[in-house]
């Protein structure tokens, strides 16, 4: 059985004040069990200590990026082993933000992936078409490529959580079956059945439960919501 998972992306937004809000929210949220669900919110980086200290022990902390390598003269940017040294777990690769606006190119997104495994963090790596690619019908053929990547440069999924996020296909459903039947021929049966493939797009209070109804659908990255008190909805639509 996949565990329900609810990311919260909170891209590059806020202040250490607003941190505080959130996390207080949060912390006194009542929500389903860690067994239910899983938690993980992402600050900027320069606030993931920070939240790190204040946030309750059942929920985790992502990075939102890390550098492809080992650390070294690559200024502005944040090595996996320094999230490992800060105890940062989870880190997200390859949000679409970050493919269009900095051109990450899949066979980079892959590489990020496999080194940060490497060093122990667990990611959150997304996937997704653009309007363009959606509209020539390329839907399955660009993710299952995306996924290709990955799937060629790692070869245990077992802390990766695979995220489908295009902003069109709410309520649909129909790519995460076509990623999982893609596992399932091109990486085994047993990833396909155990990896989590997550959702992410405008999902908010109003249609979460609608949309973690969806089969095959294991869970959500919500990036606008998670800022505000309905995230604490979106926790609980995990049951
Ligand atoms: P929104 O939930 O604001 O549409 O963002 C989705 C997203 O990109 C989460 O990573």
């Amino acid at each position: 059985p996949r565990k329900f998972f609810v990311g919260g992306n909170w891209k590059c937004n806020g202040t250490g004040d607003d941190v505080k809000k959130i996390v207080t929210v949060l912390n006194e949220a009542e929500v389903p069990s860690e067994d239910a669900v899983e938690v993980v919110v992402s600050p900027p980086f320069v606030f993931l200590q920070q939240a790190t200290g204040l946030l309750r022990p059942d929920f985790a902390v992502a990075a939102q990026n890390c550098w492809v390598r080992k650390g070294g003269a690559f200024t502005g940017e944040i090595s996996a082993e320094m999230l490992v040294n800060l105890q940062v777990p989870w880190v997200i690769l390859g949000h679409s933000e970050r493919r269009a606006l900095l051109n990450e190119s899949s066979d980079f997104v892959a590489d990020k992936v496999a080194y940060a495994l490497a060093q122990g963090l667990k990611v959150i790596a997304c996937i997704g078409e653009t309007l363009e690619q959606r509209e020539a019908g390329t839907t399955m053929e660009v993710v299952a490529a995306q996924t290709k990547a990955i799937a060629e440069k790692i070869s245990d999924w077992t802390n990766v959580v695979l995220t489908y996020e295009p902003v069109w296909a709410i309520g649909t459903g129909k790519v995460h079956d076509g990623l999982r039947k893609w596992l399932q021929a091109n990486v085994g049966p047993a990833v396909a059945e155990s990896t989590r493939i997550i959702y992410g797009g405008s999902v908010n209070g109003a249609n979460c439960k609608e949309l973690a109804a969806q089969p095959d659908l294991d869970g959500f990255l919500v990036g606008g919501a998670s800022l505000k008190p309905e995230f604490v909805d979106i926790i609980k639509s995990a049951t």
